[in-house]
C-alpha cells in the first residue's frame, strides 16, 4: 500500500471511532489469526450487580453485608463496587428522600457511619481481599482464596455456588475468623453485540478466544453464551500475556482486545493490542488500536479495514 491509501485508512478508521497508532500497526491486522477476549467489561458490559446474598451461617443477613461491604469498601474492583451498592440498597431501602441529588449525599453520608472500622487492608489480584475487622480476618474472594487459607466450603454452599456458576454468575465466597460464613452472587451481563462479532470472526477464518481471571464454570458457561470454543479461565492477571505468548510461537499473529489496567501486559504483548472504549488510560497507552465506541463490532472493522488496504499489493 502507498503512503497515502495508509492515511486514508487511518482517516476512514477514525470516522468509525477506531484510532491506529502507526502503519504498521494497520498492516499486522489483515493477518490475525486469533484474537483474544478478555471477559469481563471486553465481552460483558462490566456493570457488575449482585442477584444474590446467602448466609451459611446463623448470621443475620444484613450483620453479614455490613461486614463485607465495610471489607469492600478499600477495594477498587468493579465486584466491590457492585456489593457495597447492595449492600446500601439492602439497609435503606425505603428510607430514602427521592431526588437523586439527595440519595447521592445521604448515600456517602450514611456509608462513612455504618461501615465498620477495617485494619490491615490488603487486594490479592486475581483473588479477593483480606483484611481485619473487630480483631478478627475476614476473606472475600473466590474458591482459590478459601482454598490457600485453608477455609472449608460446606456441601450445601458449594452446591448452591455451583447452580450459580452454571448460569454464567460470578460466587463471591466470604470467610470470617476462619470459618465460611456466606456468598454473594453477582452477574455482569453480555454486550448485545458479542455474540454476532464471534460469529463474524469465525466466518473471516479468525479464531476468538477467551481469557479471564474469574472461575472455570462461569467462564465456561459465558464462552457458549457467545459461542467462543476456546476458554482460559482462572488465569493471574500476569498470566494473560504469557497464553498471547504461548500462541505466538508458531509465528501466528495474534490480537488481543481488552479494557482493564489488569489486561495492559497482554495487550503489550500482543501483535495488535486493542483497547477497548471506556477503558483505563494505561489499557489505552499499551494498545495498538482504541476502539472508542466501546462496540466489539468495530475489532472486524479494524481486520477489514487492515486487509481491504493491502490485499492488493501481495
Ligand atoms: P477478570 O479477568 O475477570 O477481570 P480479575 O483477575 O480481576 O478478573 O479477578 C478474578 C477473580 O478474583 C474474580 O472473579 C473474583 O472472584 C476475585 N476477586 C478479585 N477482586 C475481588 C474483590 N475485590 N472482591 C471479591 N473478589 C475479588
Ligand atoms: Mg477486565
Amino acid at each position: 500500500a502507498t503512503p497515502t491509501a495508509v492515511m486514508v485508512a487511518t482517516g476512514v478508521g477514525a470516522n468509525h471511532g477506531v484510532l491506529v497508532k502507526g502503519g504498521d500497526a494497520l498492516e499486522r491486522a489483515q493477518n490475525v489469526k486469533y484474537v483474544i477476549f478478555d471477559k469481563t467489561g471486553t465481552l460483558t458490559q462490566g456493570k457488575a450487580t449482585v442477584t444474590t446474598a446467602k448466609v451459611f451461617s446463623g448470621m443475620d443477613l444484613g450483620d453479614f453485608l455490613t461486614l463485607v461491604a465495610s471489607a469492600e469498601a478499600s477495594s477498587e474492583h468493579p465486584l466491590a463496587k457492585a456489593i457495597l451498592d447492595y449492600a446500601f440498597h439492602f439497609h435503606f431501602f425505603g428510607k430514602l428522600p427521592s431526588a437523586e441529588d439527595s440519595i447521592k449525599k445521604r448515600k456517602e453520608e450514611i456509608l462513612s457511619q455504618w461501615l465498620l472500622e477495617v485494619a490491615d487492608f490488603s487486594a490479592l489480584p486475581g483473588k479477593g481481599i483480606r483484611c481485619w475487622i473487630t480483631g478478627k480476618k475476614i476473606l472475600v474472594g473466590n474458591r482459590a482464596l478459601m482454598t490457600e487459607n485453608g477455609v472449608n466450603i460446606p456441601e450445601d454452599a458449594e452446591g448452591f455456588l455451583v447452580g450459580m456458576e452454571m448460569n454464567a454468575k460470578t460466587g463471591i465466597l466470604v470467610a470470617y475468623d476462619g470459618d465460611f460464613i456466606g456468598l454473594i452472587g453477582i452477574t455482569d451481563p453480555l454486550k448485545w453485540e458479542a455474540a454476532v462479532v464471534i460469529q463474524g470472526l469465525k466466518k473471516m477464518s479468525v479464531h476468538p478466544v477467551m481469557v479471564t481471571g474469574d472461575n472455570w464454570r462461569t467462564a465456561q458457561a459465558v464462552a457458549k453464551e457467545v459461542g467462543i470454543d476456546d476458554v482460559r479461565a482462572e488465569v493471574m492477571p500476569a498470566g494473560k500475556a504469557d497464553v498471547i505468548r504461548a500462541l505466538q510461537k508458531d509465528g501466528s499473529v495474534v490480537a488481543m482486545v481488552g479494557d482493564g489496567v489488569n489486561d495492559s501486559p497482554a495487550l503489550a504483548a500482543a501483535d495488535v493490542g486493542m483497547a477497548i472504549g471506556a477503558g483505563t488510560d494505561i489499557a489505552i497507552e499499551a494498545a495498538d488500536y482504541v476502539l472508542v465506541r466501546n462496540n466489539l463490532e468495530d475489532v472486524i472493522t479494524a481486520i477489514d479495514l487492515s486487509r481491504k488496504t493491502f490485499s492488493r499489493i501481495r
